[in-house]
């Protein structure tokens, strides 16, 4: 069938769906969605539709239920029943949709994407898989603006936005982190940040590499806020690309502080932080019933043993039986781990060291609390990497109990 596409208005007009099911139910919903009269007439009804403001009748189809109707979608499990449907329709001169074959039916329903007001509806050939892969595909290119429809401008002119990208994988940003950086004149970007996404960005697009690492600052946290400050002013749209989530030891909040005092329009987009997404990939739950109920995200960056300095309950953490998250903890995890065992969590328990998460070298090493910092060192593994302390680490092995 060549076919000949139109949009119908169906409002308050009368649309006859004969089945009950699941494809009777987004059907149904759709044309409710579109402010069509609809009736619906099924022996059984799935529950979502009862709850839906529609008439429905719980019986077998008969030809007069097509009296007045405008349009009849076949849509029972049953080949029988729907080309009764078909071949009803079809005598009194109405459009029948066929959900189970669709060239037996007079009309077909596209994969639809409505956006700003715009209608975009996809058919396969009668091949619904391909009609859906064409319309997401079409609406991923809409949201990172790659479609030459208008350029999408998330960010505002002289403001900033700082940007969480995730664990590194450019696949694990947001989609609105994603479209953020797509709209960018000036990009200031970290060391952990998703630097695959900056061959994406158009040529004049300015890149400000921070190359932060634990030793090698390229710029200070203080030029870092400067730049952005010195950008937005010059009113263009500032990104602060970021790993993780910013405001998860990612120093996001002085730079939105910083823009504020400088009177500078700041948003943030949150992003998947490594402390969530490390222990993910390695097959990790932080929280498993029966084992688990709570976990402590904490900073291992300074020396344990000093806990008045830092505010960090080492013992208090020990003590208790949850799973600990530890961050920036590759130089201290043998003093980090003896601290805990001296203060009471048994050196059997289970830990793993996740490196690179999500990027193409990504590392998962295990070994019991006791010899977690030794392995690490043997097997040349440090920073950037997530430690994982708790029973949790081993429950989702195939060997485990
Ligand atoms: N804001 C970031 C954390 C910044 S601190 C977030 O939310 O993820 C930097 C630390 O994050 C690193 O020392 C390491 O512990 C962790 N980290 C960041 N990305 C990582 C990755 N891909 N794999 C493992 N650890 C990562």
């Amino acid at each position: 069938m060549t076919g000949y596409p139109l949009l119908l208005d169906v409002t308050g007009r009368r649309i006859v769906v004969v089945g009950g099911g699941t494809v009777a139910t987004r059907r149904v919903r759709a044309l409710v969605d579109a402010g069509a009269s609809v009736v619906v007439i099924a022996p059984w009804l799935a529950p979502e539709i009862d709850a839906l403001d529609v008439e429905s009748h719980r019986r077998a189809f008969t030809e007069s239920d097509l009296d007045g109707a405008w349009l009849a979608v076949a849509c029972t499990d049953d080949r029988d029943v729907n080309a009764a449907v078909a071949a009803a329709a079809e005598h009194r001169h109405l459009f029948c949709v066929r959900s189970d074959a669709a060239p037996g039916g007079t009309a077909r329903t596209p994969a639809v994407l409505r956006r700003d007001g715009m209608t975009v509806a996809v058919t396969g050939g009668d091949d619904p898989r391909r009609a859906v892969a064409l319309r997401d595909a079409i609406s991923l290119a809409l949201d990172v603006g790659t479609l030459p429809t208008r350029r999408v401008r998330p960010a505002a002119a002289g403001s900033v936005v700082l940007v969480g990208g995730g664990p590194g994988d450019p696949d694990l940003i947001t989609i609105l982190g994603r479209r953020v950086v797509a709209s960018a004149d000036v990009v200031v970007v970290d060391r952990l940040a998703p630097r695959a996404l900056l061959a994406e960005l158009p040529e004049d697009v300015e890149v400000i590499d921070c190359g932060k690492s634990a030793h090698r600052h390229n710029l200070t946290q203080q030029q870092i806020n400067e730049v952005l400050i010195d950008r937005a002013r010059a009113g263009k749209r500032v990104v602060r690309l970021k790993g993780g989530d910013p405001f998860i030891f990612g120093r996001g909040g002085e730079e939105w502080l910083a823009c504020v005092a400088a009177g500078i329009p700041v948003t943030v987009v949150p992003g998947i932080t490594s402390a969530l997404a490390a222990p993910a990939l390695a097959g990790i739950p932080l929280t498993h019933r029966g084992i688990a109920a709570d976990f402590t995200v904490v900073s291992g960056h300074l020396d344990p043993g000093r806990p008045a300095d830092q505010g960090i309950d080492w013992p208090g953490l020990a003590a208790g039986g949850g799973t600990l998250v530890l961050l920036m903890a590759m130089e201290r995890l043998d003093l980090i781990s003896a601290e805990l065992i001296a203060h009471g969590r048994p050196a059997t328990t289970p830990a793993a060291v996740v490196h690179r998460a999500s990027l193409r070298d990504e590392r998962v090493l295990r070994a019991p609390l006791g010899e977690i910092a030794d392995t690490a060192r043997r097997e040349g593994v440090g920073a950037p990497a997530v430690v994982v302390i708790g029973d949790v680490v081993d429950v989702l092995l195939a060997d485990h109990a």
